[in-house]
């Protein structure tokens, strides 16, 4: 009997030191704390081992001594392994309760265990008698019911309840499907003590409960650890597989069809010929199958992508086969909107500009002896078009441009948009040559044909780039391409160039100008010139126009036309003006003490309005000198109301209202004068001396001057003529009762000292009837 206990106990320990090592590699917080449970467990049983066999009095007292304190401390650690298991306490703010309660709880094992291990010489726990049962020695234990050991009963029975309470508590909380574990945890505890007691009752000489609770414990680990994960593995798998929309058969070594989801049951079309088809594939194919399948689905065609490959078991051997099917058919329409969005501009439909880049550097690499030529097109003042005429005729042009250039698609045409109104055009020489191209583009306004643009007139600008090195960087190409543009873009007779070598060269120019430009502010090598605005009537001088000029060291000057230009291209500008401003309002304030009551018209480029604030620096300037802001004239072109009507127009009429006075320059040379003059309510016109030029058309053009003059007069607004060289022409201007003239007639642009000589003493001789009344 005794060998048998022996031996039984002893395999059922070894398989706890089997469970021992799996809860170590396992590093979950449950295992370490089942980890620790079952290393006392193991402890318990070897003191009970040792406990059996017929040792000396004194040594078998001590060790049942340790041993049933033991028992105490296997049911804090299995109180521990609760809490982990149940997540107790439920609330975090009730953490320190429990580890004060254990640490309260330690002392008094520490209590009971000295208790114990002084029962050798007091014998207040227990006592040991041997018994002699078919030659067998057996120790047979009997309680004292002492206090000490009452005690030591009563912490036991309170562990065991607040064990019974907390996982009582977890199962009324917890959701049905994890209730298990503590429901199986709670009835092992239970029928743990149930043995106990019965075995305490039977009063034999061997326990055998613990050969059970080793059974137990091992059974416990089970559920807690491995058998819940398990069954929430297997039910989400089962769920993923039900859920997920690609559909699934599994075949086994015979290949039969031992599982199918639920989409693969939808997808019954996929007919039993097919799966025969994959599966005879399968016999000589050792490698995955992968291919995509198209078949008809309620009249419409669907997209299959179809995966063959093995299941494998826990040895990596095959034991059967996984056919995955997925209708791809939206995916792959999806993707294909997705990369004609990524490649196509939205409004025109039209390639990008990356998409075109990367798809003619694609051509010029396949047919490199192919003669080609890059296009860049530009719509002019389509800005103005935007902000007079809002930006739904603005996008209703650029897609009229767009579709015009999808309609040459026929032709070896390749076609995108780069940026705003600006589109890049790769078309063999051939095309172009022959039958003229692209004459629509060319002669847009002729080919609309959507109605709200009938009423416009549209301007296109071409640059044209031969290639000749068709590795050459495409955006390099098109850059050249619309270099060209900027020769002809003040031009309104031309609309078409092609790009000449020069070009580049006159771009060094202007870079080597842009380098120079601050050096020479710094030095003063800006002067203001002066060029006198004549009183029609009595040819009295009545004002002047500040025109810069550049002094070079070397003492020559250059034209404002060759880095004016320029510096407004590069956002310059601004800063020469300021300073040619400031000389203006100095040589005012002077004029003004000397009792000379003359103004200055001063040039404002549209940079300007984008620099600075325009009203803050021009009354702040008129403050500074303590000039009226009558006398300081700004001259602006319509160029300024293109770029952005309403804000431009904003700052003007404060600057009206403030006291200053606006011209606006180069009336009639422009594209859109009426139109801007209709939007905007200037105090002068200035009309270009190009009315005037000796062309054939001078009579016409001299009867459309007396018109404006005319409309003006009507309106209430001034007429100062530029350009007069001849005296037939200032007669004519007498004529027509235009206000004021300026020109080479009458005077070149001078510096500020010649016109001081020339004029002001002039002025001074007439005394102050000359005066200013513009
Ligand atoms: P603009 O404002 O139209 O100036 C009139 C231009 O016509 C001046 O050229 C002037 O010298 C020239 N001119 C005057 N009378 C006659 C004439 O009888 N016959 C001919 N053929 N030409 C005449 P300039 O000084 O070369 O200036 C050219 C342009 O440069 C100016 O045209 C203006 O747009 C710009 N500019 C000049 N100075 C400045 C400045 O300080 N700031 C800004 N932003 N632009 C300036
Ligand atoms: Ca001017
Ligand atoms: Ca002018």
């Amino acid at each position: 009997m005794k060998t048998i206990f022996t031996t039984l106990l002893v395999i059922f320990t070894a398989v706890m030191c089997v469970c021992c090592i799996y809860f170590k590699r396992t590093k979950t917080e449950v295992s370490k704390s089942l980890f620790r449970l079952h290393c006392g467990a193991i402890f318990s049983c070897v003191l009970y081992l040792f406990s059996i066999f017929n040792l000396p009095a004194l040594l078998s007292y001590f060790i049942n001594s340790i041993y049933y304190a033991s028992i105490h401390f296997l049911l804090i650690l299995l109180t521990n392994f609760i809490f982990t298991l149940t997540q107790f306490p439920f609330k975090e703010e009730h953490k320190k309760y429990v580890v004060s309660l254990k640490k309260i709880w330690l002392f008094l094992f520490t209590l009971d265990a000295l208790s114990f291990l002084l029962n050798p010489f007091f014998h207040h726990e227990f006592e040991l008698s041997r018994l002699f049962v078919n030659k067998d020695v057996f120790l047979c234990w009997t309680p004292r019911f002492f206090w000490p050991f009452q005690i030591h009963l009563g912490l036991c029975y309170i562990l065991s309840a607040l064990i019974f309470i907390v996982l009582g508590i977890k199962i009324w909380q917890t959701n049905r499907f994890y209730r298990s574990k503590y429901i199986i945890t709670i009835a092992i505890f239970f029928i743990v003590l149930l043995i106990n007691a019965f075995f305490l009752w039977l009063d034999t000489y061997l326990d055998f409960s613990i050969l059970l609770y080793s059974v137990f414990s091992i059974i416990c680990s089970y559920f807690t650890i491995y058998a819940t994960t398990k069954r929430v593995q297997n039910t989400m798998l089962q769920q993923l597989s039900e859920t997920i929309n690609i559909g699934i058969f599994v075949f086994n070594l015979d290949r039969k069809c031992i599982f199918s989801n639920k989409t693969a049951k939808n997808l019954q079309f996929t007919t039993d010929a097919l799966l025969e088809e994959l599966k005879s594939l399968l016999i000589y194919r050792k490698d995955l199958i992968k291919r995509n399948i198209k078949i008809i689905l309620n009249d419409q065609e669907h997209t299959l992508a179809e995966e063959f490959c093995y299941l494998l078991d826990s040895q990596k051997k095959i034991c059967g086969y996984i056919l995955k099917m997925n209708d791809i058919t939206e995916e792959l329409k999806r993707s294909a909107e997705e990369s004609y969005r990524s490649t196509h501009d939205e409004l025109t439909g039209l390639l990008t500009r990356k998409a075109f880049y990367e798809e003619g550097e694609r051509i010029l690499k396949s047919e490199p002896d192919t003669e080609r030529y890059l296009i860049c097109t530009n719509i002019k003042n389509f800005k103005l078009l935007n902000d007079l005429c809002g930006s739904e005729i603005g996008d209703a042009l650029l897609k009229e441009f767009a579709n015009l250039l999808k309609a040459e698609k026929t032709k070896s045409i390749l076609s995108g948009r780069i940026t705003g109104d600006r589109f890049a055009i790769l078309i063999n020489k051939e095309d172009l040559d022959k039958d003229h191209g692209l004459e629509k583009i060319f002669k847009l306004e002729n080919f609309i044909s959507d109605s709200q643009l009938a009423n416009y007139k549209f301007h296109i600008l071409i640059g044209i780039y031969k290639i000749t090195d068709p590795t050459e960087k495409i955006g390099v190409m098109y850059d050249k391409a619309a270099l060209t543009l900027k020769h002809i873009s003040d031009n309104y007779s031309i609309n078409v160039a092609y790009y000449k070598k020069e070009m580049l060269s006159s771009l060094e120019k202007n870079k080597k100008i842009l380098d120079s430009f601050k050096q020479a502010l710094k030095n003063n090598h800006f002067k203001m010139y002066l060029q006198p605005q004549v009183r029609c009537s009595d040819e009295k001088v009545a004002g002047a126009e500040a025109l810069v000029r550049w002094e070079t060291e070397n003492g020559s000057s250059f034209s404002p036309e060759k880095f004016i230009r320029v510096l407004e291209d590069n956002g310059q500008i601004y800063r020469l003006d300021q300073f040619i401003w400031e000389q203006a309002a100095q040589t005012i304030q002077r004029w003004q003490a000397q009792k000379i009551d003359l103004s200055i018209a001063v040039n404002v480029s549209a940079n300007d309005f984008y620099h600075l604030d325009l009203f803050k620096h021009f009354t702040a300037l008129v403050k500074k000198y303590g000039i009226p802001p009558q006398k300081l004239k700004l001259e602006i072109t319509e160029t300024v109301l293109i770029h952005d009507l309403t804000l431009h127009k904003q700052t003007l009429t404060k600057l009206q209202d403030f006291g200053f006075i606006i011209e606006m320059d180069d009336f009639g040379s422009g594209y859109s004068s009426l139109m801007v003059l209709k939007n905007i309510d200037v105090d002068i016109l200035k009309i270009d001396m190009a009315f005037l030029s000796k062309t054939e058309h001078e009579e016409r053009s001299k009867k459309i001057l007396q018109y404006v003059i005319k409309m003006a007069q009507k309106l209430g607004i001034k007429i100062i003529v530029e350009g007069v060289e001849t005296l037939e022409q200032a007669k004519f201007l007498k004529k027509l009762h235009c206000d004021f003239f300026q020109g080479y007639l009458y005077s070149k642009p001078v510096s500020t000292e010649e016109f001081e000589r020339k004029f002001l003493q002039q002025f001074q001789k007439t005394g102050q009837d000359g005066g200013n009344d513009q």
